[in-house]
């Protein structure tokens, strides 16, 4: 008995001690640091990676490079870190590995790099579910392409750039089973993409291609950069009660946003700067009246095809799924904005509804809404083809209209309504005359 109470009491003792030391150790360096790194994210893009700090507080820092081998040197004036750097550059191409030093008056963090990067540094203040963050962009130093000028005459395919929203930093919104909508708006683009690449005649770029945040200014140049034609915001609604659902489909007006639920999405829309961390395109924002100055022919051509293209994903999409809106609906995007590329924003549905968070979730629906939006978009070019584009010289044949032949006898012979001949025709009436030429589309 006695020998085992000391052998207790031996143990309490040596716990008492390590606790001390514990508590000691809390209360000595560490505790004398005024901030802390509370967390470390790495996000690897095509172009750039974004390192993000979680700092308690506002970040007190200092960085430099260093050459042979490449390195960034951060000191984190005052500022213990709690996070473990072993596997952090593991999936990262241009971060070789992370390793830090302490002293009592700051925390230095070394990133051994691939090469020598542009470097952007920046802190952000909080937003949504993050507190203080110290950004550091490091950008592949030809990351600009050269923008291929193609001919007028012979554009080929159409190129279209799907805008997957969201993605790294920013989840976009979170619905109440924990899915994000950053998830769900790539899932949709490259399934769209691919039946899109299977479409002769159209071509598909993704803007993002994986979870990693582009700047919205930065989409509408990478979209300009890849030469499309025409692009494709993907997202899902979210709303602050679980009822509202079904779809509806976006075209960028710089009109203020009147009702209250568009006034929301658009807010939220405008959120995702905050969170992704756009740095300083956030201040450009506010220069939409600019942007309105400078607005041309060119924009008011764009808007018409925008509204061609959304009217024909409506009505793809009413198909399959409920709408939230059967028009297309006017919104202040950021990233549609400042693009004189035509351009829609589609809300695939409401992850803040239960049933449509499941079926966003669900690959086969993601399919059908990637099919029906990639029909609206065909129909509208079949419709109304690009001159010089491979649909321009399918899209129709052409019928010399003939003694005898009305316009019910071609819609009946060629197998197509007659308000469908009239509206690809531009015809007003019913009546045609002999010797007219007459849009026909090929089926298929
Ligand atoms: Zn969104």
């Amino acid at each position: 008995m006695d020998h085992i109470v000391y052998l207790v009491r031996a143990r309490i003792q040596a716990v008492a001690l390590l606790c001390m030391l514990a508590f000691a150790s809390l209360f000595s360096v560490d505790s004398l640091a005024a901030n802390s790194i509370d967390g470390i994210r790495v996000w690897p893009a095509p172009e750039n990676t974004r390192i993000v700090f979680d700092v308690k507080n506002k970040p007190d820092y200092k960085y430099f490079t260093l050459s042979n081998p490449d390195r960034l040197v951060i000191d984190f004036t005052d500022t213990k870190n709690s996070v473990p750097l072993n596997n952090l550059a593991a999936n990262d191409p241009r971060v070789k590995l992370f390793r830090s030093s302490s002293s009592k008056e700051k925390t230095r963090l070394v990133l051994e790099l691939s090469q020598s990067y542009q470097l952007t540094v920046f802190p952000l203040a909080p937003a949504g579910q993050y507190g203080n963050r110290l950004v550091i962009d490091l950008y592949d130093k030809n990351r600009s392409p050269k923008v291929v000028a193609t001919p007028k005459e012979n554009i080929g395919d159409i190129i279209i750039g799907i805008d997957a929203g969201h993605g790294g930093e920013d989840p976009g919104s979170i619905g109440s089973k924990g899915t994000y909508e950053k998830k769900v708006t790539l899932a949709i683009a490259k399934k769209l993409q691919k039946v899109i690449n299977e479409e002769k005649g159209m071509k598909a770029v993704l803007i993002r291609s994986g979870d990693y945040y582009v700047d919205l200014n930065r989409r509408t140049s990478l979209a300009r950069d890849k030469n499309v034609h025409f692009l494709v915001s993907i997202h899902a609604d979210a709303f602050h009660t679980p009822g509202p659902s079904g779809a509806s489909v976006w075209v960028v007006t710089q009109s203020r946003a009147e009702s209250e639920l568009s006034r929301w999405l658009v807010n939220r829309e405008k959120k995702s700067e905050l969170l992704g961390g756009g740095g300083g395109v956030i201040k450009t924002t506010a220069d939409s009246n600019l942007a309105l100055t400078l607005a041309d022919m060119s924009k008011e051509h764009s808007l018409g095809v925008s509204f061609g293209v959304a009217n024909n994903v409506i009505k793809e999409l009413r198909k399959i799924t409920k709408m939230h809106k059967s028009t297309p609906q006017n919104g202040n995007f950021a990233v549609l904005k400042s693009s004189d590329i035509p351009s829609i924003l589609v809300e695939t549905g409401f992850i803040s509804n239960h049933a449509e968070e499941k079926n966003l979730t669900w690959s086969k629906h993601q399919q059908r809404l990637a099919d029906a939006i990639h029909q609206g978009i065909k129909s509208h070019f079949l419709a109304h083809p690009l001159t010089g584009s491979y649909f321009a010289s399918i899209g129709y044949k052409k019928h010399k209209v003939r003694s005898g032949e009305s316009l019910s006898v071609l819609a009946e012979r060629y197998n197509i309504s007659m308000s469908k001949l009239k509206s690809i025709n531009n015809l007003k009436t019913n009546s045609i005359r002999i010797g007219q030429t007459l849009k026909i589309p090929r089926t298929g």
